[in-house]
């Protein structure tokens, strides 16, 4: 193993790589930022079941994985943004397009994503980003939370896509790492909320987090007991299904799962009872760190356990498993 000098700037640096079907850690060189970009120095990462879900063919990505972050800016074309903690958000659009143009480069049809579309991820000692994606985080939030920015962000998406009233009645189906979130942000608004999950372990975690919660097979599905807002988290179609059969007529559906492959759907009660689908991905950053600056959100009892980035392939091994939720890499050198 290599010490840290050895991997200083200009020289080789780790990388946890997916090429050509395998999961590896290769020596790579420091990459260049391009123009407008940072050079960020990588302290600690997070696994994400995106990041699962790439392991497995999923998006037919080839090159550096991962993109929940925190790091050290090395780098930038703004002075003063060298040596500040930063976290980032992964879509880097075109900035050319009409998309791009009015703010949002997160649905620019040329945008590359840290490592999930045509742009090498974090899973390594140093990644490159637009400079416009960064944002510096708090003193008071730490690594280990801050590294949780990108996820909440996510979770904070359905806050701009529906309005949730005090009292109104919200189901989070899906107690992974994603499900256990947004069952945190939402529970932030005041509403009446359940979330519904797979195993009591991870229930607790919620339940620690003053959340109710309920074992999915003794979930009430009686009509007059539907959700006016049901979020499905599950990662599994059998989960769309109980999503639908949760919400009232008229009722908010967001739809937060990527699964690969087709899922069978019954449209006839979406039309008939006039339920809205909502796709939601990624979310706001500035709104994420505020609840870690305010302690709304404390993502730091869900890390299952951390590995050194040399021991990335293990970790995502670990991370696949059930019962894990969330597994940081930390990407200090350990000699
Ligand atoms: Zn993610
Ligand atoms: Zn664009």
């Amino acid at each position: 193993m290599k010490s840290a000098d050895q991997y200083s700037k200009n020289t080789n640096m780790r990388a946890l790589q997916f090429l050509n079907g395998q999961l590896q850690l290769s020596e790579l060189p420091v990459p260049m930022a391009a123009e407008g970009e940072a050079l960020v120095r990588v302290t600690m990462t997070g696994i994400c079941n995106t990041d699962l879900e790439i392991v497995r063919g999923y998006a037919g990505f080839n090159g550096t994985i991962g993109h929940e972050f925190v790091g050290v800016v090395e780098s930038a074309p703004e002075p003063g943004l060298v040596g500040c903690r930063v976290v980032g958000e992964i879509n880097a659009g075109c900035g050319r397009c009409r998309l791009c143009q009015s703010g949002d480069p997160r649905h620019c049809l040329e945008r590359t994503v840290l490592g999930i579309v045509g742009r090498d991820g974090a899973f390594a000692d140093y990644l490159r980003l637009p400079m416009a994606n960064l944002l510096v985080v708090p003193e008071t939030v730490p690594d280990r939370a801050a590294v949780f920015t990108e996820p909440i962000a996510a979770a904070c998406e359905i806050l701009d896509q529906v309005k949730i009233g005090a009292g109104m009645r919200v189901a989070v189906l899906g107690d992974g790492k994603l499900g256990q979130l947004i069952a945190r942000v939402l529970g932030t608004t005041g509403c009446d909320l359940v979330l519904i999950g797979k195993y009591p372990e991870k229930l607790r975690l919620a339940e620690d987090a003053a959340i109710k919660t309920v074992l999915k097979d003794q979930v009430n599905i009686a009509p007059a007991e539907r959700f006016d807002l049901v979020v499905e988290a599950t990662g599994s179609p059998q989960g769309f299904e109980m999503a639908v059969a949760l919400t009232r007529p008229g009722g908010r559906l967001v739809l937060k799962s990527t699964f690969h492959g087709a899922v069978t759907i019954d449209l006839s009660r979406i039309v008939v009872d006039e339920i809205s689908l909502i796709g939601s991905r990624c979310g706001r950053f500035d709104r994420a760190l505020e609840l870690l600056v305010s302690g709304e959100v404390d993502p730091l009892p869900l890390v299952s356990s951390e590995y050194s980035l040399d021991e990335g392939v293990a970790a995502m091994v670990e991370a696949g498993r059930h019962g894990v939720v969330k597994i940081l890499l930390n990407h200090h050198q350990v000699n």
